[in-house]
């Protein structure tokens, strides 16, 4: 049986791999895809809708979203209330809303995923972080994206943050007198931990972890070089989704 699916954010770069990642796949179905500054009305067959209101009316199984911040809690409220099971990479939940969601999808009875990435290799880095953090407590995050990204830091560096939060012995770290000469230099603070932004043409998503202790130094990176690197989880979620009954927050509870 194929699993018929909704695009939203089709034309920007996540939402482009994705759709030739969901049109190259024999079992998905593409049945809508949603930007609201389109003038196109359909593409190769599939229909283009400028409101989301007006996808209610499809039969869909999923709603894959790679939007922008701003509108991605209502996109996934949408998509829920409408019967479909969102797998969404758009960054910027707050927790929040990710709870408010859960609880959503729960009431009715609908699968999800919120992913803040959709790489292997970034669901394995921030498994090895939450393993050093337990004996590494003093740790910093770097996290570089490209220049055209509108959130920071990124929704892997806070979840990244979060899961080492829960094993790490809470802390603040540096000088407790210490002056940031320049307003940010120590940038954002998660628990102690800092997390720094790098926003550069060229690079696509990459993170490190850095853990310092007496004497020695461990450093986990991950790098995804293109958009490629994020489609095999996408397409694994919207085959998941579809045999869940609530909505989680992270790849790895779907692997
Ligand atoms: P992008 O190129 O700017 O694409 C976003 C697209 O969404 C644009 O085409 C934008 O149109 C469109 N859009 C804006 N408002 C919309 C709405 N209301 N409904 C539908 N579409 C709308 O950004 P991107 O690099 O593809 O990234 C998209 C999101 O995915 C970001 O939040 C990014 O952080 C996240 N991301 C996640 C992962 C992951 O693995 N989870 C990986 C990479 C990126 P306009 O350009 O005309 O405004």
């Amino acid at each position: 049986m194929t699993i018929q699916v909704i695009i939203a954010g089709f034309k920007g770069k996540m939402g482009q791999a994705a759709y030739k990642m969901v049109v190259e796949d024999p079992n998905l179905e593409l049945v809508g895809l949603l930007d609201p500054f389109t003038e196109e009305t359909e593409l190769a067959g599939v229909p283009v809708f400028k409101h989301k209101e007006d996808l209610a009316q499809l039969s869909a199984d999923v709603w894959v979203d790679f939007t922008t911040p701003k509108v991605a809690y209502e996109n996934t409220r949408f998509a829920l209330e409408n019967g479909f099971a969102p797998v969404v990479g758009t960054t910027g939940f707050t927790s929040e809303e990710i709870t408010e969601l859960t609880a959503l999808s729960a009431e009715k009875g609908l699968g999800g995923l919120i992913a803040p990435n959709f790489a292997i290799g970034a669901i394995l880095l921030m498994q090895f972080a939450t393993q050093a953090a337990k004996y590494f407590p003093n740790v910093e995050i770097i996290e570089l994206h490209h220049d055209q990204k509108k959130d920071a830091p990124s929704g892997t560096a806070i979840k990244t943050a979060e899961l080492m939060s829960q094993v790490r012995t809470s802390q603040s770290q540096g000088l407790a007198d210490e002056e940031e000469l320049i307003e940010g230099a120590r940038g954002a603070d998660f628990d102690g931990m800092r997390i720094h932004s790098v926003r550069l043409p060229g690079l696509v998503a990459h993170q490190e972890v850095i853990f310092g202790s007496q004497g020695e130094g461990l450093t986990l990176r991950h790098d995804s070089y293109d958009r490629t690197s994020f489609m095999t989880g996408v397409n694994l979620a919207i085959k998941e989704v579809v045999k869940r009954d609530q909505l989680v927050y992270g790849l790895e509870h779907l692997l």
